[in-house]
């Protein structure tokens, strides 16, 4: 008999689907919007991509990747020092009024009183001007960035605390993360499961108008993933969410 983990594994819950599934529909309608995916694309180093339209489709987005972590995006800390003091900070998150604006990390130094801020946008353009965040930002931003360059990309969410891309490649969804290091972060769905112990019970992918339950492709323990769901009583079958992210109005 599998013997199933208590931590780390529950289905989402509503809230954190319908606060998902709304910022994940704007963020693709952005994909497709060619004013951003312009001003994202002037971003990107040229010497990287060429002046004419990428015919080689892996060998700029391995090095996009790269100059992405390396050069562009900078990690916020979930608990940062003061930048005065190097004291430790109290974090307080206030909740933002639509995706566009999920949240406000406000984060005050025990020992000077200084106060650091951090705004978690769903604006495109306002993170890449900011060119900071967690996985979610980086993410986000980094579809964009795929997508100007003519390569299909959507957002991955495993509701268990982070989330990555996919990119069509040769008619085939590749896992891309921007944070983690080259190669690592080309293609290596197991990674998270093998190395951080993730167990998974929905693994989401977004495009503007479609919602696909990827899990199978993170994971080597299909069964204990169909456990899970069972053992929690999901109510909510892929589908089912398919259905309600189809609904979705984003404005
Ligand atoms: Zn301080």
């Amino acid at each position: 008999m599998l013997k199933l983990p208590l931590v780390n594994c529950m289905v989402p819950s509503s809230r954190a689907i319908k606060d998902t599934f709304v910022l994940y529909k704007g963020i693709s309608k952005q994909y497709d919007s060619l004013e951003i995916l312009h001003y994202v694309r002037n971003l990107i180093p040229g010497k990287l991509i060429g002046d004419t339209e990428v015919k080689d489709r892996d060998e700029p987005l391995k090095s996009v990747l790269q100059w992405f972590k390396k050069d562009f995006m900078r990690w916020t800390p979930k608990d940062p020092k003061c930048k005065r003091c190097n004291a430790l900070m109290i974090t307080q998150s206030i909740k933002g009024n639509s995706w566009k604006l999920r949240s406000m990390e406000m984060y005050t130094c025990n020992n000077c009183c200084s106060l650091q801020v951090f705004p978690r946008y769903g604006e495109i353009i306002k993170i890449s001007e900011s060119r900071t965040g967690r996985c979610s930002e980086w993410s986000m931003l980094f579809g964009a960035i795929l997508n100007s360059l003519y390569i299909e990309t959507r957002i991955v969410h495993d509701y268990l605390d982070h989330c990555w891309n996919e990119s069509l490649i040769d008619g085939k969804w590749v896992h891309i993360d921007s944070t983690l290091d080259y190669p690592i972060s080309f293609s290596h769905p197991y990674y998270y499961e093998q190395n951080w112990d993730k167990k998974y019970s929905y693994v989401l992918a977004f495009s503007a108008n479609s919602l696909e339950d990827v899990t199978k492709r993170y994971t080597q323990q299909w069964d204990l993933v169909q456990l899970r769901r069972k053992r929690y009583k999901s109510s909510v079958k892929a589908e089912e969410y398919a259905n309600i992210y189809s609904r979705i109005q984003c404005t």
